[in-house]
C-alpha cells in the first residue's frame, strides 16, 4: 500500500502575515517539491480563494481536488523534472479562530476544518458569514464557542472533519495556558466524543501528548501551518491507503492500521518549550522547575513557564511515558536548515537555494529524500556530507538546545564548527 504524506493545515496568501506566494499556484508547485500528497487548501471561508479553487480545481473521482491540468501543465514545466511527475492532489480545509467567554474567562482557540467538496464548504460559509466577517481574514475571526463551530460541522456532512490545532499554544489553542481550557470535555462538553483527533502543532509531539489519558483514545496528526509554501510539510500525518478523501478522512477519525503516524518538528525549538528567565540566562527544565517551586534561582521572580510544563500540569503520565501500542513518530528537520548548517550559511542564502535546487534536481522530493532514499545513493549523486548528516537525522542523533521565554531553540546535526568542518568528503557540495 501506498504512504500518503498529508498536509491539511495550511494558508493561503488571504491570511493575515502569510507570503504573497501562497497562491494555488505555489501551494502545488511546492507541494510537489516536498513530496506532500494530499494538501489542504486552507482559507475556504474566504469569497475569493473560494472563487478561485471553483474556477481552477476539478475533483476526482476519489473524492479529491485536483489542479486542472491545463494549469497543471504550465508549473510542471517549470519544475525540476525529479518532482515533475508527483501526485499532489487538494482536501478543502480552512482554520477557524474562535474567541468567546465560558466559564467567566476569555477563551482563544484555533480550529480546523476539513469538507469533502464545495456544497459542504459552501454550507459551512453561510452559517459562519451570519457571525463575523469572513472577508477580512483567511483564517476569520469569528465570536463563536468552539463547540457551536463543531456542531455545524457534524452538521454539513458526515464526512466533514474538524480538529482543535496546535493544542498547546499558549494564546489561541484547546490546552494553552492562556486562553485554553483543561480537557476535551471542559471545551466541547456532550459533543467531546465527537473530537477524534488533535494536530500537535510546532511546539508539541505525540509522545508529550500521549501523557493525557483522554489523547491516547484520539488520533494525534500533524501538519505544517505554514504561512508560505515553502514551510509545506514541516509536520505532516503518514497515512497507508491508496489517494483517496474517504480513506484519508477515515483513517484519521478512527485511528486504525492506515494512520501510519506523523512526521515531526523537533518541539524543542519552539520559543517557550522549557521554563526560565531570558534576561537570568536561566532555562530549566519542567522538573527542575518544580525542585525551585517556579521561582527564579537569580532574580527571585517567577519563571516563565513552558509548553512541556504546561502539558504536565494536566498530564495523568510522567515525562517520558510511552504508552504500550503508539503510532510512528519521525523527526525532520527541513532540508534548507539541514544545508545551511553544513554550509555555515543562512537558511535564505543564495548558496543554500542553489544546493537545495540541486539536491532536489538530482535525487527527487524532499521527504523521499529525508526518510527513504539510501545513504549510498545521496553519497553516489555526490552530496558526501549530505548523506552523513542523513545519517544522523535518521537515527536521531542531534544536538538539541531546547527555547525557554522567548528564545528560539537550535536542533544541530553537528556539535560544532570544527565538526562541521571535519567532516565528510572536502569535495562533496563545493
Ligand atoms: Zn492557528
Ligand atoms: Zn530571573
Amino acid at each position: 500500500m501506498n504512504q500518503q504524506i498529508v498536509d491539511l493545515h495550511i494558508h493561503s496568501h488571504h491570511s493575515r502575515a502569510t507570503s504573497k506566494d501562497s497562491t494555488i499556484e505555489g501551494l502545488y508547485y511546492w507541494g510537489k517539491i516536498k513530496g506532500i500528497t494530499v494538501q489542504g487548501t486552507g482559507d475556504f471561508t474566504h469569497p475569493m480563494w473560494f472563487a478561485e479553487m471553483q474556477e481552477k480545481l476539478e475533483m476526482t473521482e476519489e473524492g479529491l481536488y485536483r489542479l486542472k491540468p491545463e494549469i497543471a501543465k504550465e508549473i510542471d514545466k517549470t519544475l525540476p523534472i525529479t518532482v515533475r511527475d508527483n501526485q499532489i492532489e487538494f482536501v478543502l480545509t480552512v482554520e477557524i479562530s474562535n474567541i468567546y467567554s465560558k466559564g467567566g474567562q476569555v477563551r482563544k482557540l484555533h480550529n480546523c476544518i476539513v469538507v469533502p467538496d464545495f456544497e459542504t464548504a459552501s454550507f459551512i460559509n453561510s452559517k459562519l458569514e451570519r457571525i463575523g466577517n469572513l472577508k477580512a481574514d483567511g483564517r476569520p475571526i469569528l465570536g463563536m464557542d468552539s463547540k457551536d463551530l463543531l456542531a455545524i460541522t457534524l452538521e454539513s456532512h458526515d464526512d466533514s472533519l474538524f480538529f482543535p490545532a496546535h493544542i498547546w499554544t499558549p494564546w489561541f489553542a484547546m490546552f494553552g495556558s492562556k486562553s485554553g481550557f483543561n480537557s476535551i470535555e471542559e471545551a466541547f462538553e456532550d459533543l467531546a466524543p465527537e473530537i477524534k483527533a488533535i494536530e500537535t502543532g510546532l511546539s508539541s509531539d505525540p509522545f508529550m501528548n500521549w501523557r493525557l489519558n483522554e489523547l491516547q483514545s484520539r488520533t494525534i496528526i500533524s501538519n505544517s501551518d505554514a504561512h508560505s509554501p515553502q514551510k509545506l510539510g514541516r509536520e505532516a500525518t503518514v497515512i497507508a491507503s491508496n489517494l483517496n478523501y474517504l480513506n484519508i478522512i477515515n483513517a484519521i477519525k478512527t485511528n486504525d492500521n492506515r494512520l501510519v503516524g506523523t512526521i515531526e518538528f523537533f518541539p524543542h525549538e519552539g520559543k517557550y518549550h522549557y521554563d526560565g528567565h531570558r534576561s537570568c540566562g536561566i532555562r530549566l527544565s519542567p522538573e527542575e522547575t518544580r525542585k525551585v517551586n517556579g521561582i527564579c534561582p537569580k532574580c527571585h521572580n517567577p519563571l516563565t513557564v513552558g509548553v512541556d510544563y504546561r502539558v504536565g500540569e494536566i498530564a495523568n503520565h510522567p515525562e517520558h511515558f510511552k504508552p504500550t501500542t503508539h503510532k510512528q513518530v519521525e523527526y525532520i528537520i527541513p532540508l534548507p536548515e539541514i544545508l545551511a548548517e553544513i554550509e555555515g550559511k543562512g537558511v535564505g542564502s543564495k548558496t543554500v537555494q542553489r544546493e537545495y535546487h540541486k539536491v532536489i534536481s538530482s535525487l527527487g522530493n524532499e521527504f523521499e529524500l529525508l526518510r527513504n532514499i539510501s545513504l549510498d545513493q545521496i553519497r553516489e549523486a555526490g552530496f558526501v556530507k549530505l548523506s552523513e548528516v542523513i545519517e544522523r537525522l535518521r537515527k536521531g542523533d542531534v544536538h538539541i538546545e531546547p527555547g525557554y521565554d522567548g528564545v528560539y531553540g537550535t536542533i544541530k546535526l553537528f556539535k560544532d564548527d570544527t565538526e562541521r568542518k571535519s567532516s565528510g568528503d572536502q569535495m562533496s557540495l563545493l
